[in-house]
């Protein structure tokens, strides 16, 4: 049996009511409720956070590691998303490059030794991309793998597009790999006693890091720090110092800012002929139509699990849409251009030639629709669930815990369901138990039936 996997999007069991709302939005069709109470598949889970949005008993959550973590290591870097930055408002002109430098600033405040900052790592991260497309290595149209629920929902739902993702490194890994090495050499400190955290807006993103840590080799992320559990601390601590000499990257170009919002990475790795689709189900409509081959001259899809990019992640404190313009604006107080000369680009080339930037992902179809591992034994199922399916009423109305009738069905056939969970079912067979009880109750036993006519009992 393949061992548990870690999953962010967690259930609040005394929060739940089971008001099935969360059933319907889950994009892979991971969660049922029973007996009240919401349950999740891990394996069709790919921590989208879709539900820890939809949930208005805020029963599903996201679990990050605490600050308290940073105790762990004998020094600390923090990589905050480029998204970050939307969470704070810039009111004038001015505010623009100063909100940078504090949020580097509070970040120290925080107990951190050191930052990176990921947009840094995502202005490499473009370069690399841009490079890679254009050696026709992968298949087109290129998916962008930055974001891991896209990834997971790519093995989960659409595994004959594993093959379009690009194999290169996120900003997040960029980031962990250079942080590391540069705080090792400067400091003699040995990298395994190193902890690198990433500042993450999603669930997803906590997923990965987990997935990525290496007991056996090096570790390039060590942990991931929910943006809204930090957020009162930085918001006081802002403006608390410079982040100079702490800072390890140098300063990100106002490209690489711009991948904390739908359409950043695009603009970044500045490829003709692209798409970039943000929320989850419009990334499903994006998949169906390449399975359809619809997109072949398509170059490069950005495609993000949250609406409005990263801004707009489960665990972002700002609205969204704030959260973009504020990207925005601070994209273009910075420079957007390139910030490498051509020494660091060619010193780039050299380690993306070198294999420094390839993710080393060997990513594998996930079965989690399979009926059975057996194909005979799947094929009989599916008969199975399509006699079961005909006999449900069809309207998907989620009452039996599933999130359509289809999905019923099939929890039915694999022994997860009985057909009296749809509600119209019930009534059925309640109906006709009644009619049974009154057509016994009306019937007198065969000792008190009086003649009739013919001489027969009643
Ligand atoms: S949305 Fe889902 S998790 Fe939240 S209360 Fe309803 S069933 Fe429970
Ligand atoms: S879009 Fe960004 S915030 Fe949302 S799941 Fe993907 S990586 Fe996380």
């Amino acid at each position: 049996m393949a061992p548990e996997r870690f999953h962010s999007v967690s259930l609040l069991e005394d929060k739940c009511r089971g008001c099935t709302n969360c059933i319907k939005r889950c994009p892979t069709e991971a969660i049922r409720v029973r007996e009240g109470k919401a349950r999740i598949n891990a394996e069709r889970c790919i921590d989208c956070g879709e539900c820890i949005r939809t949930c208005d008993n805020h029963a599903k959550v996201a679990v990050t590691d605490s600050i308290e973590r940073l105790r762990d290591f004998r020094a600390t870097i923090a990589l905050p998303a480029p998204s970050l930055y939307g969470q704070f408002d810039q009111r004038v002109a001015g505010d623009v490059r100063r909100i940078y430098r504090d949020v580097m600033g509070a970040l120290l405040a925080l107990g951190f030794d050191a930052v990176y900052d990921v947009a840094y790592a995502a202005d490499i991260a473009s370069f690399i991309t841009r490079t890679h497309i254009e050696s026709g290595a992968t298949e087109k149209p290129c998916i962008s793998s930055a974001c891991p629920a896209v990834v997971r929902l790519v093995q989960v739902r659409f595994p004959s597009l594993i093959s379009h993702l690009l194999p290169v490194d996120p900003p997040i890994q960029i980031a962990g790999k250079l942080a590391k090495r540069i705080y090792a050499s400067r400091s003699g400190i040995d990298t395994r006693d190193i902890g690198a955290f990433f500042i993450t807006p999603c669930a997803a993103k906590m997923r990965w890091v987990r997935e990525h840590i290496n007991p056996g080799g090096e570790t390039y992320v060590d942990g991931a720090i929910s943006v809204a559990g930090i957020y009162g601390d930085l918001l006081k601590n802002m403006g608390a110092g410079e982040s100079g000499p702490s800072s390890l990257s140098d300063t990100a170009s106002g490209l690489g800012v711009g991948w904390g919002a739908s359409g950043g990475e695009n603009r970044a790795v500045g490829l003709e002929n692209y798409l970039v689709v943000d929320g989850i189900h419009n990334v499903i409509a994006v998949f169906e139509e390449i399975e359809m081959g619809r997109l072949a001259s398509v170059n490069f899809i950005e495609a993000q699990a949250c609406t409005g990019g990263c801004v707009g992640g489960p665990l972002m404190v700002k609205n969204p849409f704030v959260g973009r313009v504020n990207i925005r604006r601070l994209a273009v107080g910075m420079r957007e251009a390139s910030p490498f000369n051509e020494q660091e680009e060619s010193h780039i080339m050299g380690l993306y030639r070198a294999g420094f930037f390839e993710t080393r992902e060997d990513l594998q179809p996930v079965a989690a629709f399979k009926l059975d591992e057996d194909m005979s034994k799947a094929i009989a199922k599916m008969g199975q669930l399509e006699k079961v399916l005909e006999d449900l009423p069809g309207l998907d109305c989620g009452s039996c815990g599933s999130p359509h009738c289809r999905a019923l069905a099939e929890d039915i056939v694999q022994g997860l369901a009985v057909e009296t969970d749809c509600v119209f079912k019930l009534r059925e067979q309640v109906k006709k138990l009644a009619e049974e009880l009154f057509y016994l109750a009306q019937k007198d036993p065969s000792a008190m039936s009086k003649p009739d006519k013919t001489g027969q009992g009643q």
